[in-house]
């Protein structure tokens, strides 16, 4: 099935309004990759409408014949695995084996949400009067807006389309135009599984005006945004004007909370994996890392020498672990903050510069920082790149007053092999994912979610279907 690169707007793909097109550049290698269409408010707008048409039919479908639909888009993936994992390394730079684990994942999320949408299940409630019975059932929403970032090109949309279509949604999707490629297959997928013309709209288009559009059309239930907590906010103010509903899932700042009880050399070489996945571009990396000041000698030493040992290059050579930042522009920022820190004295111990061995793509060799106060940069933003800062802390009641000290909320992890010091920890921490002892505290079947200026609302696991569902209490009267 061809996407041309184009629009997909009620069952065709088809060139934007405008007939704009757009380079794709792989920053790995800096080259035009191909060009794609490149809509605006106008394309928005026939979205909005196909989808809006759809929803009198979609919604209307049972859950067990829309789990037959996605069923097989799930399927699709995992067949063409290999095709869909390669273009997702051309656009991204991420390593292959991630973009296999990724699109393995996406293709979970939707089986998943498959059957989850199975279970939508309203309650009977016990009412105060003996003629009278009240319950609570689910509907769709209506049409949703999905916004999503680049750094999960598969997944981020995945979780959110699937959820909206399970939920007998109808969805105007505007993923990130760095990565079309993947948006391309995950919406081919769904096509080949035989959705229904206008049940899922694609646009790569101009985000601001397309966000105001899916504000200012009432049609538009709900904006499903994940992406910085910058447009968050601008989608909340628009939103404060039209009631548009929102789900945000926006960036983060996790701590990592390393306690003197664990085996130092095993967490270090962990981290040194876990902080570059993907090049550090998670909005759940593990990013601060408070160190407990028994072992903060020993864990820098070991973290350092395991961090200079990553393979930097493109995605697609052998035992490469970290890939080029998605473009020039966060190559550029990220370059920026290490600079800052210098000036804040802080102590660079192994990387961040250009690698020797690559004179083109946005790379960054990962970095180790030290001599860090919690006034740094690298404190107070989220980096998003292969930055690694070291601190130290006293006890648990400054470990956790320096974690939660960021306007963000979104992850936090903690080590260690004391049971009260686990617990204690896991309830101080100011966040809506905490992982102890483990790096992926993440999954199809749990609910994922920001606390603070992280976000609004969940995604995964059943709460993430519910997002799409408005309750309806129905209140019967007058019994005999
Ligand atoms: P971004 O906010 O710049 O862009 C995200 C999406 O919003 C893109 O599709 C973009 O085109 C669109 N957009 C940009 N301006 C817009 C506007 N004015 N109106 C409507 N849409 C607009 O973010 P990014 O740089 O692409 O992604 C990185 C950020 O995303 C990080 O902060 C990261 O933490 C966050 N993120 C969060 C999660 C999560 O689940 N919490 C997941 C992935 C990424």
């Amino acid at each position: 099935m061809q996407s041309a690169n184009k629009q997909y707007i009620n069952g065709e793909w088809v060139e934007a309004l405008s007939r704009n097109r757009i380079d794709l550049i792989n920053p790995a290698t800096e080259e035009v990759l191909t060009s794609i269409s490149f809509g605006d408010q106008k394309d928005a707008y026939l979205a909005i409408d196909a989808a809006a048409e759809a929803f009198k039919t979609w919604s209307k479908t049972t859950p067990y014949y829309r789990a037959e639909i996605l069923k097989k888009a799930a399927n699709y993936l995992r067949e063409n695995l290999d095709k869909i994992a390669h273009d997702m390394v051309l656009e991204s730079g991420k390593p292959l084996l991630e973009a296999r684990g990724e699109w393995t994942v996406a293709a979970n999320l939707i089986e998943w949400y498959a059957e989850e949408g199975k279970r939508a299940y309203g309650k009977v409630i016990p009412t105060n009067r003996i003629d009278k019975r009240s319950s609570v059932i689910l509907q769709p929403m209506g049409v949703i807006g999905i916004i999503t970032a680049w750094n999960f090109p598969s997944y981020n949309p995945a979780r959110a389309w699937a959820a909206a279509l399970a939920a007998g949604c109808t969805v105007v999707a505007k993923p990130s135009e760095n990565t079309p490629l993947s948006a391309y297959h995950l919406t081919n997928a769904f096509i080949t599984a035989g959705l229904p013309a206008g049940v899922l709209n694609l646009l790569i288009a101009d985000a601001a005006p397309v966000g105001e559009a899916m504000l200012d059309d009432s049609r538009v239930k709900k904006i499903s945004f994940t992406g910085s907590t910058r447009v968050g906010k601008i989608l909340m103010d628009g939103a404060s004007h039209t009631h548009t509903k929102l789900s945000l899932e926006l960036g983060g700042n996790a701590p990592v909370i390393i306690f003197d009880d664990v085996e130092v050399d095993a967490i270090a070489k962990a981290a040194s994996i876990a902080r570059f996945r993907n090049n550090g571009q998670v909005c759940v990396a593990p990013q601060r890392f408070y160190i407990h000041k028994n072992i903060y000698d020993q864990f820098t030493e070991a973290v350092t020498k395991y961090v200079a040992q990553l393979k930097v290059g493109s995605g697609f050579e052998d035992g490469v672990n970290v890939g080029p930042l998605i473009t020039s522009k966060q190559r550029d920022s990220v370059y920026e903050l290490l600079a800052k820190t210098k000036a804040e004295n802080a102590t660079i111990l192994t990387g961040g510069h250009q690698p020797s061995h690559l004179d083109k793509g946005y790379f960054m060799q990962p970095a180790v920082v030290a001599n860090l106060n919690q006034s740094s940069v690298l404190a107070q933003n989220e980096i998003f790149g292969p930055i690694l800062p070291v601190f130290s802390f006293d006890d648990l009641e400054d470990a956790l007053a320096k974690a939660n000290d960021t306007e963000y909320g979104l992850a936090a992890y903690a080590f260690t092999n004391n049971l009260n010091t686990a617990i204690k920890v896991s309830e101080g921490l100011e966040f809506g994912i905490i992982g102890i002892n483990e790096w992926a505290a993440h999954g199809t079947e749990l609910p994922f979610g920001g606390w603070k200026y992280s976000g609004q609302g969940h995604e995964s696991g059943s709460e993430g279907l519910y997002e799409y569902m408005e309750k309806k209490l129905i209140s019967i009267g007058g019994l005999s």
